[in-house]
């Protein structure tokens, strides 16, 4: 078994619907001790003129090797009704892997840790709720301390949840 993180983000419809979802869809496959990270709102960064992120990072441990974790991830991705339309547009739903176990993978359709976990604050804020002692592979500090040293000023905070308009 591996301890596997994940960060998600959703900034279409209702967002809060779409985490909760996909947490739930990980229950139904071989994936195991689930955790959560609080949920953070994020504005949006790359294409700026699109609604605001809803951000929250995953762990849990699984048998699943990196290639089936990740059809996995794109398979509740597109039951969660993502469209791949426009690059780094608004979607329904974006699950990426950012740790798995302390492996470092390069292969044409998956790159771990992800590429750019160490620039954005939305994926390290979650990420060290749940992790902050963790030093990535290829890396000499602690998530806390990458986050602590991340350049990335965009506003973050903290979600009230199940606060949903009616
Ligand atoms: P970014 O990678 O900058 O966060 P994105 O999440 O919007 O951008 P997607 O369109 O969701 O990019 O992903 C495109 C492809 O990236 C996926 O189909 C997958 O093959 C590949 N990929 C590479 N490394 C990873 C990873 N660590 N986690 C998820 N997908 C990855
Ligand atoms: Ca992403
Ligand atoms: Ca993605």
């Amino acid at each position: 078994m591996k301890d596997v993180f994940c960060s998600l983000g959703s900034n279409l419809g209702d967002r809060e619907h779409w985490l909760n979802s996909a947490v739930a869809a990980l229950h139904d496959h071989p994936v195991y001790a689930i955790e959560r990270a609080p949920i953070y709102e994020t504005a949006p960064v790359g294409m700026v003129d699109q609604p605001s992120f809803l951000n929250t990072a995953v762990g849990f441990k699984t048998a699943l090797d990196p290639q089936q974790l990740l059809s996995l991830i794109l398979d509740i991705e597109r039951d969660l009704g993502r469209k791949r339309r426009i690059k780094w547009g608004p979607r329904t739903i974006d699950i990426d892997i950012i740790f798995y176990g302390k492996e470092i993978i390069e292969t044409e359709k998956l790159t771990v840790p992800h590429p750019r976990f160490a620039e954005r604050k939305f994926v390290l804020v979650p990420l060290s709720d749940l992790i902050p002692n963790f030093i990535p592979p290829g890396f000499s500090l602690p998530v806390n301390k990458i986050l602590q040293n991340c350049g990335d000023d965009s506003a973050i905070q903290k979600y009230e949840t199940g606060n949903r308009p009616e």
